[in-house]
């Protein structure tokens, strides 16, 4: 059993690794609530051999042999704790948040729900009608990234497989598939127990120790190698969504784990720019939104545009990325928008307590631990310097990039 702390956060944030494997990591926000959740290293990436496994495990996870809820999130809704489940690209979290008094509880439950679990036939089958519902209902929501997936990257990638699954997928999913994956990645060596709020380290790892604890621990999987896995640049693929019609571009990130990525900060500022020029001069797009994925290292800047108004939109965008490369962001800009930041990190700080803190503690704190790297966030890190702005401009009008035009039906 080894315990670290980490320098540069605002509260304090521990590590312990058990023999067994399990990673336990805190952040001591002194709230009257906490947050507790273990996260799986597995996910859409995994689900090359049956599209939506892991997502159908989350479900299954979640109940004890029936359509209805496990009896350990029943009697823990009676203690006014909420339970919820999510299932990423690299990985599965189940959580609980609640009173700090319920911690014990909250994380026996989990122990309980997370590790051991084998289903039956008539299990995964009372689930599977609920899965297809879900698929059926949200698979527009996931249109436009499918799509821009698909093009991006080669299509048997693990990058392509989104966690939701299709509808074959779901369909052929048998106890049989369930039950091997569970005994793969359901190991206390691939899993980690996050808890944010108003516990101490020290006193979690007695609550946690008390659960026996036996099985193999097996070891976190790796994460696919993610940076700039893109087919290649291109500017033409159409397919017909059911949605607005809009323009992405896509670009490759350089060390995307770098946090604050000044990426983000020159994503804002051409978003601002597309904003001012296609929207308030040319009346040429109507919403515009910006995206940095870490996971799979590209970014996206998109805009719902009208199918006629394809062309001329597009080379706006590109000659507004010219001109931020040329120009820069005028001064008066840049300073109003670091006081900005500068009002945010204090807001961030008197902020780190709550619950509403908690999911960007455990949005750190998984990361970190997805990728085994406790070092890269820094509460102090500066801000994003002109030249380091500069350089991205430059970057996004000199490096190759993929224009993807999505029409409606
Ligand atoms: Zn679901």
């Amino acid at each position: 059993m080894k315990t670290t702390f980490f320098e540069n956060m605002p509260v304090r944030v521990g590590r312990t690794v058990l023999d067994n494997g399990l990673t336990v990591l805190t952040a001591e926000t002194g709230s009257a609530f906490v947050h507790a959740e273990m996260v799986f290293r597995t996910g859409g990436v995994d689900d090359t051999n049956y599209s939506g496994l892991a997502h159908f495990i989350e479900h299954l996870i979640g109940k004890d042999g029936t359509r209805a809820q496990h009896s350990l999130r029943r009697a823990l809704e009676a203690q006014n704790t909420d339970y919820n489940a999510m299932t990423g690209l690299t990985c599965t979290a189940f959580h609980f948040d609640g009173p700090v008094e319920e911690c014990a509880s909250m994380v026996n439950a989990l122990f309980h729900l997370c590790f051991g679990r084998r289903f039956k036939k008539p299990e995964v089958e009372a689930e599977r009608s609920v899965i297809l519902a879900e698929y059926k209902e949200r698979w527009i929501d996931h249109a436009v990234f499918r799509i821009r997936d698909k093009m991006l990257f080669k299509e048997k990638e693990p990058w392509t497989f989104h966690p939701i699954g299709n509808e074959e997928g779901i369909r052929s999913i048998s106890a049989k598939n369930v039950n091997a994956r569970l005994e793969r990645d359901y190991r206390f060596g691939n899993a980690t127990l996050i808890v944010c709020g108003g516990v101490k380290h020290e006193v979690l790892l007695e609550e946690v120790l008390r659960w026996p604890m036996g099985g193999v621990p097996g070891a976190r999987r790796p994460l696919p190698p993610p940076p700039m896995r893109m087919v290649g640049a291109f500017d033409e693929s159409v397919e017909e969504i059911n949605e607005s019609p809009r323009i992405l571009f896509v670009w490759g990130i350089k060390d995307p784990f770098t946090v604050p990525h000044p990426r983000q900060t020159a994503l804002s500022f051409l978003e601002d720019g597309i904003f001012r020029r296609l929207r308030e001069e040319l009346g040429l797009v109507y919403s515009i939104h910006n995206e940095f994925d870490v996971d799979q290292a590209i970014c996206t800047i998109g805009a719902v545009t009208a199918t006629d108004k394809f062309a001329e939109a597009s080379t706006q965008m590109s000659e507004v990325i010219a001109d931020l490369a040329m120009n820069g962001v005028p001064s008066d800009k840049l300073a109003a928008r670091e006081r900005r930041w500068r009002l945010g990190i204090r807001s961030d700080l008197e902020s780190h307590i709550g619950p509403a803190s908690f999911q960007e503690w455990v949005g750190i704190l998984r990361a970190m631990w997805l990728r085994d790297d406790y070092g890269y966030y820094s509460h102090d890190a500066r801000y994003v310097s002109r030249d380091e702005l500069q350089e991205q401009f430059r970057q996004l009008a000199t490096e190759e990039r993929t224009i993807i035009r999505l029409h409606s039906q």
